[in-house]
């Protein structure tokens, strides 16, 4: 549905950005998210290059009651930064970052992807708590809560947010901290987009490389349950420092491995430390010389680089289903069953994946902020990708058929910013437990009429345009 061009034609006057509609060249990429799944048609993009855009914005899908959407790196799997018929706020033009190296902050633009944040730290040896894919938004990981290979030393995301700058659904521009609207910001703090659209974001940062101590081992699939077994003792004795993911998946056709194992199942240990290099050097051996790799890239490497390793995994555009879990611990039982369901991968881009989240985010209160889940030490995902529309319902079932099995060995909770598109109200329940009361209350404060709805989200059923 188109919005009436009279209408169009007025806002565009209140902005300094541009706006794309239905029919403009450019209109099908300025919709296009991550998710070649994702097809949606809105009725009006404004490419925002400012705040003042912002609150235009939100004032006009106010005043006509439209659909709005908002846009950071339009990662979601989701789908969530893009909608229907209505606007889409799209804040890729706003990717600027401030850093002060003397109290170790950075104020970073909402439009910003990781990448833009880690390239400024880095300048200075420092990083903030960013995720695993450079090209993912600063936004939506940060309010959805946001966990990297930093997250075992420094916790969640968004536990290291000094304030944020938001435009509420009234229109006001308000910065949230511990010491300004306190509620808001605990709710910002891992509740989504519910409550405004951030404008900057504050981070704390910390002394990370720019050198460290990174890459990747990988061997034959028939090797996974012993190399299962040293990953979790590795891991076990392995300061936060070091964190490894384990994946499990058809080999890429990556220069790093052998072509005669290109398509065949391997087992894959991403390994990511940033102790001192020496110590690091010395830890990582062990992994080395584990069995026999064919495949080993993991050396000594700017920080920044290894940020990006998992990129090429991941292009923007294929079809793409999640299912996603957290887990106390990586037991025999489930490893077993973790590699029966990667033996049944038949797309050559899905895997099975298991990210470590143990250490700083377990010694802090459950409601210390909505991400609670302080009980999880990793997240299990299992990411279906592959090309064909006509290869959806196999690729689907796979995905659900080994979480189905899988999440017998789940907390209970789940990542929110790992849900698709039809994970609805019990399973945002299950992502912020206890939280999920308060985060409701604090949205009927800030946004009474559901305003921001593109999101996974606590306005009762009925709420909502
Ligand atoms: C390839 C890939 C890798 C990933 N890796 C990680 C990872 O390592 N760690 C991790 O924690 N997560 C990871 N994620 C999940 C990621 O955090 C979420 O998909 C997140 O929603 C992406 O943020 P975005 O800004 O790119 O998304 P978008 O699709 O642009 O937006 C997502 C949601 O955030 C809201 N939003 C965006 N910007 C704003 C804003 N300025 N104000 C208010 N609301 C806003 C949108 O309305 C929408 O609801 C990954 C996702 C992908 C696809």
């Amino acid at each position: 549905m188109s919005i009436d061009r009279a209408l169009t034609d007025a806002l565009k006057s209140q902005l300094r950005g541009t706006i794309v509609l239905p029919g403009d060249g450019g209109y099908d990429d300025a919709r296009s998210v991550w998710n070649g799944m994702i097809d949606k048609k809105p009725g009006a993009i404004v490419r925002c290059s400012g705040v003042a855009d912002i609150v235009q914005g939100i004032a006009f899908a106010r005043e006509h009651r439209l659909p709005l959407a908002v846009r950071g790196g339009g990662h979601n799997i989701a789908g969530l930064g893009v909608c229907n018929d209505g606007l889409l706020l799209d804040l890729a033009a706003m990717r600027g970052v401030w850093v002060d190296p003397a109290t170790k902050r950075a104020h970073a633009q909402a439009g910003c992807l990781l990448a833009d944040v880690d390239r400024e730290t880095q300048l200075h040896g420092l990083a903030a708590v960013l995720g695993f894919v450079s090209a993912t938004g600063i936004a939506g990981l940060t309010l959805g809560g946001g966990f990297g290979y930093l997250t075992p030393r420094f916790g969640w995301t968004c536990d290291t947010v000094e304030s944020m700058n938001v435009v509420t659904a009234d229109g006001r521009l308000v910065r949230a901290s511990e010491r300004e609207n306190p509620d808001l910001f605990w709710g910002l703090r891992g509740g989504g987009g519910n409550f405004g659209v951030v404008t900057s974001i504050e981070y704390r940062l910390f002394p990370v490389g720019p050198e460290i101590i990174g890459g990747a081992v990988a061997w034959r699939a028939e090797d996974a349950p012993a190399v299962m077994e040293m990953h979790r003792k590795f891991m076990a004795s392995a300061p936060p420092e070091c964190a490894c993911v384990l994946v499990m998946r058809p080999a890429p056709p990556a220069p790093w491995l052998p072509r005669e194992i290109h398509g065949k199942p391997i087992v894959v240990v991403f390994v990511c430390d940033t102790g001192p290099l020496a110590d690091a050097e010395k830890r990582v051996a062990k992994v080395k010389a584990f069995g026999k790799p064919v495949g080993d890239i993991l050396q000594r490497r700017p920080y920044s680089v290894q940020q990006t390793l998992l990129d090429a995994a991941n292009p923007k555009g294929r079809r793409y289903y999640w299912k996603s879990e957290y887990l106390p611990a990586i037991g025999d039982d489930m490893g077993a069953k973790f590699r029966e369901h990667a033996a049944r991968i038949s797309s050559p881009h899905s895997a099975m994946v298991l990210f470590p989240l143990g250490g700083a985010l377990n010694a802090l209160p459950a409601a210390h902020s909505p991400m609670g889940n302080r009980d999880a030490r990793w997240v299990l995902n299992i990411p279906a990708s592959w090309e064909r529309a006509e290869d959806d319902a196999a690729q689907i079932e796979w995905a659900r058929s080994a979480w189905q099995e899988l999440k017998a060995f789940s907390t209970g909770g789940t990542y929110v910013n790992f849900l698709t598109e039809e994970e609805g109200d019990e399973r945002v329940r299950a992502a912020y437990g206890a939280n999920y009361a308060r985060l409701a209350g604090i949205k009927k404060t800030w946004d009474p009429d559901n305003l921001f709805s593109n999101t996974k989200s606590f306005a009762p059923a009925s709420a909502g345009r």
